[in-house]
């Protein structure tokens, strides 16, 4: 006789019934955030500038009803207006990760201005956007969960990336001092930093340490990936891990953290 399996998972999954918002989820890590909390049972909306990935994307999830929203989060309006419109078609938003971003490196006397405000509107302010457009409705329900994705670059400095670095350190306070102001909401909002992450987004940087040094992309990725401790870069599904954790409902005592997932390159403190 087999003996009994417990499949209370399957059948009752976590975040069932939670609409859930990952924007930039059309590639890299938010494509694997999203993938990982459809396996928790959530159900998406994915937010990107471009309709094929996030298609792409929704394609790939386990489970029905899942949607995508075509907009810019920069666009304070629009990025609201597309929520809106999401949490009519597939209920309250319940849980928002924050992943749309982008970086640009330069060294400060050459960052200026349209690549500072770039970083600053695309990095911080988008956070803010999304953040504002959802809250009240989290608040209203008292549930909810807010994951920012920003980087060991908030956390600590590097060269010839200011304007990110800013940009990051601003999301880790946006962190904390929503975490203390809806501490007794039954919201939860800490972010997650990710050190170097094998995504499109860490193509770039390679691109630039290849155009600017004339050595190998495998040279310059295996550069990035020594400056993790286990000598290897994350991958998506590492950071995707961490955030579906922190979205289950028996996080809730988890609040305000910025919790690096980058193989012990940066210590919290
Ligand atoms: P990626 O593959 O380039 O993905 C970024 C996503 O954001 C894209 O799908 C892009 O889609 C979307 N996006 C960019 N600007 C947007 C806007 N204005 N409005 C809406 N969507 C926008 O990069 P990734 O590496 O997965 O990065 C995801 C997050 O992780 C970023 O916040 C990044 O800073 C952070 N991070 C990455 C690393 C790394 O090494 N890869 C390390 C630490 C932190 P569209 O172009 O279609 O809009």
């Amino acid at each position: 006789m087999n003996a009994p399996t417990d499949n209370s998972r399957e059948t009752h999954p976590p975040l069932a019934g939670r609409h859930a918002v990952v924007t930039g989820a059309g590639s890299g890590i938010g494509e694997a955030i999203a993938i990982e909390l459809a396996r928790l049972g959530a159900t998406l909306t994915l937010v990107g500038r471009r309709a094929e990935p996030l298609n792409a994307t929704r394609d790939k999830l386990a489970g029905q009803g899942h949607g995508i929203a075509v907009a810019d989060i920069t666009d304070h309006a629009a990025i609201g207006a597309a929520l809106a419109e999401a949490a009519a078609a597939r209920g309250a938003i319940a849980i928002l990760i924050n992943n749309a971003g982008a970086a640009k490196s330069a060294p400060l006397a050459k960052t200026e201005p349209a690549l500072w405000n770039e970083m600053l509107t695309v990095n911080l302010t988008g956070t803010y956007n999304c953040t504002h457009a959802v809250l009240p409705g989290m608040q209203a329900t008292r549930w909810g969960r807010i994951v920012n994705i920003a980087s060991t670059a908030g956390l600590v400095g590097y060269a010839y990336v200011s304007a990110y670095c800013a940009a990051k350190h601003g999301v880790i306070g946006l962190t904390r001092a929503l975490a203390l102001e809806v501490a007794k909401q039954g919201i939860t909002v800490n972010a997650v930093c990710p050190g170097y992450t094998d995504t499109p987004l860490l193509g770039g940087a390679v691109d630039n340490i290849v155009a600017k040094t004339g050595r190998s992309s495998d040279d310059a990725k295996t550069t990035l990936a020594a400056s993790n401790p286990q000598g290897r870069l994350v991958q998506p599904e590492d950071v995707a891990r961490t955030v579906g954790w922190l979205c289950l409902p028996g996080s809730d005592a988890i609040h305000g953290q910025s919790i690096p997932v980058a193989g012990g390159e940066v210590m919290a403190g």
